[in-house]
């Protein structure tokens, strides 16, 4: 199988076309046509000479992965499935949501960390993705979306009534005007920060102008709270944001929720969030997924004022999706109300999330890579 070009970054390609004795800029234009015209054919890179084109389509594809199904929910959400180059399966998500579009990435097929209320955690891991195979994500849905404008559907509202399964492969125009994607999260399955080189080098692509120029202050990495990977964040140049998934306000609970917390206690990620704030002086949103009878308490109240204290932040409510099989319960719509109310006056910004796909496995959490 000839390698695929997508794979290499900016430097590479320039490394590239130094041992073949072509200009250096070439290898910017060919980066712009992976990544920002996101085109599937070497050949339509036209402005490489014709000699230039066949030695590279001789020696390289630029396959994307293989999109097997999409599957819409009637809130606009479409969940999507891809095959990998070896067979392995993941899983993105498209949300529209008023004037923002948002694509949620994953970084891993399969996550070690088994957070009890997320179905991926509880399937495994299987490997890192490369971080081609992480912005692949983002200019897969792309042009999935392109490809159903141009046939006259709508991008955003995207609503099948039920279940729709895609045929493969689907019609990809490039050549019609992207829809916007305004957003991207990386939030799907895998823990970002346990894949860090391949999650930032991801994140530049999805944010360069020669990329898929999506702004850095509209790309969210999600981490369940390595305090090495904070730390190593702190370091990145890019206004990418941070997201913390919290979901607890004492050590006991958390670990119940997210064995993770048992090697890295609350004490270890609040100091290395906190380190984040005070270099960057940027506000890091913490998600709370809210568990009945386990996290919504009385005294969770008081103790995420004190947790939270003196860090500008804001913390996303987010009611349990459960998945097949998942023992624990999802609040009343009452009680993430109160829970809420009660925590206005502690916290410096408290939102509830309605969290849109659930009813097709592609809500927060729910997210694990099957193709039945
Ligand atoms: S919530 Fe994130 S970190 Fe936890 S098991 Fe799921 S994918 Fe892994």
């Amino acid at each position: 199988m000839t390698s695929n070009l997508r794979s290499l970054t900016l430097a590479q390609l320039e490394a590239l076309c130094a041992e073949l004795g072509w200009p250096r800029y070439t290898a910017g234009q060919v980066f712009i046509w992976l990544w920002q015209k996101g085109v599937n054919d070497i050949t339509a890179m036209t402005n490489l000479s014709k000699e230039r084109r066949a030695l590279l389509a001789e020696r390289h594809s630029v396959r994307l992965p293989e999109l097997l199904r999409t599957v819409n929910d009637e809130d606009g959400t479409t969940k999507f499935t891809f095959r990998l180059e070896d067979g392995n399966v993941i899983e993105s998500v498209f949300i529209p949501d008023n004037d923002r579009a948002t694509v949620c990435v994953s970084t891993q097929v399969g996550c070690k960390l088994g957070c009890a209320f997320c179905y991926t955690g509880q399937l495994g891991f299987k490997r890192n993705l490369a971080w081609n195979e992480i912005s692949a994500q983002v200019l897969a849905v792309r042009q999935y979306l392109g490809s159903r404008k141009s046939q006259g559907e709508s991008s955003k509202s995207g609503t099948a009534p039920d279940f729709a399964i895609s045929p493969f492969p689907f019609p990809l125009i490039t050549n019609v005007p992207f829809p916007l994607i305004t957003n991207v999260v990386f939030m799907g399955m895998g823990e970002p920060f346990l894949n860090f080189d391949a999650t930032i080098e991801a994140a530049k692509t999805i944010n360069a102008e020669n990329g898929l120029g999506i702004g850095a202050r509209h790309i969210t990495i999600s981490t369940s709270g390595i305090p090495e990977g904070i730390k190593a964040f702190t370091q990145v140049p890019q206004q990418f944001r941070l997201a913390l998934s919290l979901n607890a306000s004492d050590d006991e609970t958390r670990s119940k929720l997210m064995p993770v917390n048992k090697l890295h206690p609350l004490k270890e990620v609040m100091a290395a969030i906190r380190t984040y704030t005070d270099a960057r002086g940027k506000r890091v949103t913490f998600e709370y997924v809210l568990v009945d009878g386990m996290n919504n308490r009385d005294k969770d109240v008081k103790q995420l004022g004190v947790l939270l204290k003196g860090i500008p932040c804001k913390l996303n409510l987010i009611p349990l999706n459960p998945y097949p099989g998942c023992e624990l319960e999802a609040p009343t719509p009452e009680s993430v109300e109160a829970f809420a109310r009660k925590l206005w006056p502690l916290v410096p910004a408290v939102t509830v999330r309605r969290s849109k796909g659930a009813s097709i496995l592609a809500g927060c959490g729910q997210l694990a890579g099957l193709t039945e």
